[in-house]
């Protein structure tokens, strides 16, 4: 019998949950995701069963049949944010991540009590506007512009918009466009079965009866109501917040920061929107979808568990190295620090060392082809 081959989210160093042997993958943490689904499923059930028979012998059948279109819509947009990878960056392997260190190492003298650590950050400019590249400790890479490490999840992800528990999942490049039909379809559905329920409770008063006995008549119809109507202010008010960031690109993450408020004294500007809001909407939504960079399902060889093993050791040795005194100096990191400065001048290196290292290095490959 053929040994059994070992897949690549079995070894995964993040914290997601993978099933249907790596097909699918979510965060750690799924709780609220059911909650979700039961609710939509639950109310849409009830609008089903109590409302839609009623509407569509007075009325059409054509509401019915609006309402389940809508219905699965919004649970496959949902399924499809929730089930995917929200743009996760591979964790640099043991040898990138002693490039990245051996060239952002600065030469301290020998004699000095004090050590100085390298400048973990890098400045790049995207269109005029000085952009920081943050150096992720637990990832090992400088984090391409837009992205970040979500905590839950521990990656980083790419244009790292927020982790979303109610979806399962972290909401990042590969997902925001499912995740943002998922919410304006939501917001339809809500205002569409409120609605239903509110026209057929009032639809049975217009026979001289009780509005206590129209809701005795159909019980379901005033608990979907209710739900609905409770919620339908949170889900309206994202979907509009949401239709903001996107038609201006920005993500719930840079708006959070600031990332493009005026600071002092300095104009800002974002640097990635595509002109105006119909562009901006057309590059979120309908743009092309990066692949994934974490090859869930991709065989695990000798040498890719090897990298992974050591990368773990060298996580623990790196944190504990960071900012004390190191006596020796590996001299070849003398002559590649020497061209990192601070400030603006930095720019062509901190580009120039992430091209260096795409040489060798298939993940940082792609983080270049993001920058580029
Ligand atoms: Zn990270
Ligand atoms: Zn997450």
């Amino acid at each position: 019998m053929a040994p059994r081959v070992s897949r690549k989210w079995e070894v995964f160093q993040g914290r997601n949950k993978f099933c249907c042997d790596g097909r699918i993958m979510m965060a750690p943490h799924t709780g609220v995701f059911y909650v979700t689904l039961g609710l939509i499923v639950g109310t849409s059930t009830l609008c089903f069963v109590f409302d839609c028979p009623f509407l569509a012998t007075n009325y059409t059948p054509a509401i019915p049949a609006f309402g389940g279109l809508l219905f699965i819509f919004v649970v496959s947009a949902l399924l499809r944010t929730s089930f995917s990878d929200p743009g996760i960056i591979p964790r640099a392997t043991r040898d990138e991540a002693l490039d990245i260190e051996r060239s952002i190492e600065v030469p301290n003298n020998a004699n000095s009590p004090t050590y100085r650590p390298p400048p973990r950050t890098k400045e790049i400019q995207i269109k005029g506007q000085t952009v920081k590249l943050k150096y992720c400790f637990t990832c090992k890479i400088f984090r391409p512009p837009r992205a970040s490490h979500c905590s839950v999840c521990d990656n980083c992800v790419e244009r790292f918009d927020h982790h979303c528990p109610w979806v399962g999942n972290c909401v990042g490049k590969r997902n925001y466009r499912y995740f943002y039909l998922f919410i304006v379809s939501l917001a339809c559905l809500c205002v569409f079965i409120f609605s239903c329920s509110i026209t057929h409770l009032v639809l049975l008063t217009r026979d001289k009866k009780q509005f206590l006995d129209a809701i005795k008549e159909s019980p379901g119809s005033i608990i979907s109501a209710v739900i609905c109507f409770f919620s339908v202010w949170s889900v309206l008010g994202l979907a509009g917040f949401h239709t903001y960031l996107t038609s201006t690109n920005q993500t719930t993450n840079e708006d959070i920061k600031g990332s493009f408020s005026k600071r002092r004294g300095q104009e800002s500007f974002n640097p990635y929107s595509q002109g105006n809001y119909c562009t901006n909407c057309v590059f979120v939504l309908c743009g092309p979808v990066p692949p994934s960079l974490i090859d869930r399902r991709g065989e695990v060889s000798p040498e890719y568990s090897a990298s992974i093993a050591h990368n773990a050791d060298d996580v623990i040795i790196a944190n504990r190295s960071y900012g004390t005194v190191r006596i020796s100096q590996p001299t070849n990191g003398i002559s590649q620090s020497a061209s990192m400065g601070s400030g603006p001048s930095e720019i062509g290196g901190s580009t120039h060392n992430l091209v260096q290292q795409s040489m060798t290095s298939p993940s940082i490959h792609s983080i270049n082809e993001i920058l580029l």
